[in-house]
């Protein structure tokens, strides 16, 4: 079954289908500005098994690197690099089912933020 997913308002659209290459979190500090988040989770997915539609954004966060996002609501969308020509990086929280993945990576561990590891063990607020 194709996994299908959204950005924060609708307008960008997404599916994967297939087999994913990987799924990973990534603790650098580029991401985490990316996303505003402590950790960001990517399914690389092989080029030609995924379609996107709608007011999508690039922007070049480094030399080669593209990060795609909503232009109607902000919500980055994909990370693209000269480095990974065969795939692209998405953002598997956008999926309308974000549990139908399990990541079994993670990238940049050495940015890892020293309370990222507590994020589901603290007291509930
Ligand atoms: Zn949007
Ligand atoms: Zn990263």
């Amino acid at each position: 079954m194709p996994k299908s997913g959204r950005c924060l308002c609708g307008a960008c659209t997404l599916v994967l289908a297939g087999p994913h290459n990987w799924v990973g979190h990534c603790h650098c500090d580029s991401c985490r500005r990316a996303t505003a988040s402590p950790v960001t989770t990517f399914i690389g997915h092989p080029n030609g098994h995924w379609t996107m539609d709608g007011p999508i954004g690039r922007y070049a966060s480094s030399d080669g690197v593209e990060r795609g996002f909503c232009q109607g609501c902000g919500s980055p969308l994909y990370y693209r690099s000269k480095r990974y020509p065969d795939e692209v990086h998405f953002y598997a929280t956008l999926l309308d089912d974000p549990a139908a993945v399990s990541p079994t990576v993670q990238f940049h561990a050495g940015e890892t933020l020293p309370w990222a590891g507590a994020l589901t063990t603290l007291p509930h607020g």
